[in-house]
Order: C-alpha cells, then structure tokens, then sequence
C-alpha cells in the first residue's frame, strides 16, 4: 500500500501529506466542500469520481468528524476502506461517545441527556455547574455553554438543543490533559507523553509536553486509549483530552485524527503525530520513540503573518489559509533543555498568547 486519501481539506490532512512524501508514500486529499481532489500537497484541485477512488486508494482516512451528508465523502467515509468508520459510527455524537465511554467503564464528566428544556434546570439542580454541549457539529468552543453553579440558565438556547444536546457536570479541573497514540492494524500501539492544554474560551492557545508530573497518569492515559482504539478497531493516529481532577483523569473527548495538541511532536520528537498515522496506515512496523525535551505549541489565531515571529525562538508552522476571527491560521513550535527555559523562549510570544499564559507555566513548574 502506498496512497492513502484523506476526507478534509484543512491543515491536518496537508501536514499528512507533507509527511508521507518525506516518507516515500504517498497522502492525497479529498475537499468534500468543493468535492475536488487535491494531489499531495499541491492546490491544483480536480474532480474525482468514487470509481478512481476505489481503484486508487486501498486506505482513506479522515481529518475531521464530520462530512455533508450526501456526496463522494460520505460514501468514503462509511466505506470498509476507511480506517476510522467504526469510531465514526459513535464519535460525532457525544451522546453515544459518552455513552461508549460508560459502557466501557472509563470516567468522564457526569452526563444528561437534555431531551426537553426541564432537562436543564434538573442537571444544574443535580451537578451544580453545568456545560451544555451540542451533540453533533460543535468544535474550537462552538456549540458549547458553560454556565457556573447558581449561574443563568437562560444563556443556554435550551428550546433550540432539546433533543440535539447533552449536559455536563462543569468539572473543577486541575489542568487539562491529552494523550496522542497511534495503532496500526496488526493491533500494535505507540504513545506520546501526556500534554498539558490551556484552552480559553473553548480553544486550544499552548500546549506542554510532556506534561509534568505524570508518572502515574500515563500508563492510565496508554490504558484509555489503547481500549477506545481496540473498541473501535481504529487504526492510525487518535487522541483523548482529559480533566485532570483529584488526581484521576475523567476523560472529556475522544478525536479520531491527528489532534492540535499533538502538533508539537513535528519539532519535539524524532516522529511526528503526522509521521505515526502514515506509518500505522502503511502497516509499517511500529518504531521507537523519542521526545527531544520540554516543547511548546503555541497556536496562531486569527493573525495575519508577521516576519518578527522569524526572529523568535522556535519554529513557525503556517497552513496558507485566509486570516479570520478566531481561525487557527498557524502555529509555533519551541524545544528547550528545561522547562525553565522553555518558560524564557515563550516570553517572545506573549503577544499571540492570552493573558495569564506565564500563571499556566509557573503552575506546571509548580507541580511534582
Ligand atoms: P474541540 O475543538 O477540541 O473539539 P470543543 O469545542 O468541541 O473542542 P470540548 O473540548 O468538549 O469542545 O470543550 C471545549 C473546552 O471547554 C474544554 O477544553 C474545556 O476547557 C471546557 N469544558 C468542556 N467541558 C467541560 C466540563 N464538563 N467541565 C469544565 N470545562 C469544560
Ligand atoms: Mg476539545
């Protein structure tokens, strides 16, 4: 096997393909909005129908969750080809993800479905803090709201998400947490360190890795997603983040694709994410892997791009997109010998960093 098709014409699928011609094969992929092929990493887009598909790429695997409902994407999608269709049977839905979740016995927020609008109030009665989440489609924060203990409930378009939502219990997190890994079809199965993820306002800005202080929350972390990747019989890249709470990880969401938070592995170890599913698709045998020291990833937002970021510390990724409120555009990179310098080499980004980033470090320098 050597040409895989990747369903999405986003960044993560480009960082595939990118990866795979460094690696001898080949990662085309498929826009379903425009419902064009884009060869490798090229933009020269051209029509393709389901029949040179078939005959074209004995894998197709995806970026992203969800697809239009009808059209070449879906077919693929749900077609045997695809090494992600069983997790996307249950994923999209967070009701059936959680509800996988506690059939398999692994602990996340406590959850409601909201079927009617006195659903709502009855879950903050029972949880206090509550977070309503739109069961299909929501991501970066949208289809999301937080509403803390004794908070207004009348933010919430409860009406409208009746019946297409869930409730959470707003957890008090320690931190927020995410384990990236990889299993290819033979079964096997390789891991990153966990990462610590500082969202606000429902998105990703900087990730650390490895996390502190994780010793016994890895090898539970390795255990979560082995079994969810076995469950499903996943094959490629797949992530989970976690609330870090009392010393246990409750897990928030399954993503069944390279993840944002793994995008630190491209210059913080000898394999990236991107490297790791081309391989696990290509059923090349699984390798070792090492990670260079304490890396950061700092998301790049809705900014247009600034030569002076050249001049920082670190690397800078930039997926060509057109800039947008709130659109990830890029992202950078930094390795440091020490988390200590790390923390030195950040400073330079304060600027595309949400206020408060340096209290995110110090608390992770904090922990042991
Ligand atoms: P993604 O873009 O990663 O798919 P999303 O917007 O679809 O994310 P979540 O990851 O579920 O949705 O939520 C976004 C963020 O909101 C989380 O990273 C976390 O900071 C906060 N959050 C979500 N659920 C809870 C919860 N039950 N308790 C506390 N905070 C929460
Ligand atoms: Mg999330």
């Amino acid at each position: 096997m050597n040409r895989v098709l990747v369903l999405g014409g986003g960044q993560l699928g480009l960082m595939m393909a990118e990866a795979a011609a460094r690696l001898g094969l080949v990662v085309d992929r498929y826009d379903p909005e425009r419902a064009l092929l884009l060869p490798g990493t090229s933009d020269l887009a051209v029509p393709v129908t389901w029949e040179e598909c078939l005959e074209r790429y004995p894998v197709v695997t995806v970026e992203r969750e969800a697809f239009p409902d009808s059209g070449l994407s879906a077919r693929l999608a749900a077609s045997d080809r695809c090494v992600a269709r069983g997790a996307l049977a249950v994923i999209p839905d967070r009701q059936t993800q959680k509800a996988m979740l506690d059939d398999l016995g692994i602990a996340t927020a406590p959850w409601r479905n909201l079927d009617q609008v006195e659903d709502l109030a009855a879950a903050a009665a029972e949880f206090g803090g509550v977070v309503v989440k739109a069961r299909s489609g929501g991501y970066d924060g949208r289809g999301t709201w937080i509403v803390g203990d004794g908070g207004d409930l009348s933010a919430v378009p409860a009406e409208e998400l009746a019946g297409r939502a869930i409730v959470e219990k707003k957890i008090p997190f320690r931190r927020e947490l995410s384990i990236v890994g990889a299993r290819n079809p033979a079964g096997e199965t390789l891991f990153y360190p966990l990462t610590r993820n500082w969202h606000v306002d429902g998105i990703l800005r900087l990730s650390l890795a490895p996390a502190n202080a994780c010793a016994v929350l890895q090898p539970e972390a390795e255990n979560i997603l082995r079994r969810i990747m076995e469950k499903l019989d996943y094959a490629g890249v797949m992530a989970v983040e976690f609330f870090e709470e009392d010393g246990r990880l409750l897990v928030n969401e399954i993503a069944p694709r390279v993840h944002n938070s793994g995008h630190w592995t491209h210059e913080g170890a000898d394999w990236s994410q991107f490297d790791l599913h081309v391989h696990a698709l290509a059923g090349v045998p699984l390798h070792s892997l090492n990670v260079h020291g304490p890396s950061a990833m700092v998301n790049l937002i809705g900014t247009p791009f600034d030569q002076a970021w050249l001049q920082h510390p670190g690397v800078v990724h930039w997926y060509g997109k057109s800039v947008r409120p709130g659109r990830k555009v890029g992202h950078a990179n930094l390795v440091a010998p020490t988390l200590e310098g790390l923390r030195k080499g950040l400073n330079a980004w304060a600027d595309v960093l949400p206020e408060g980033f340096e209290a995110i470090l110090d608390s992770e320098l904090a922990l042991d």
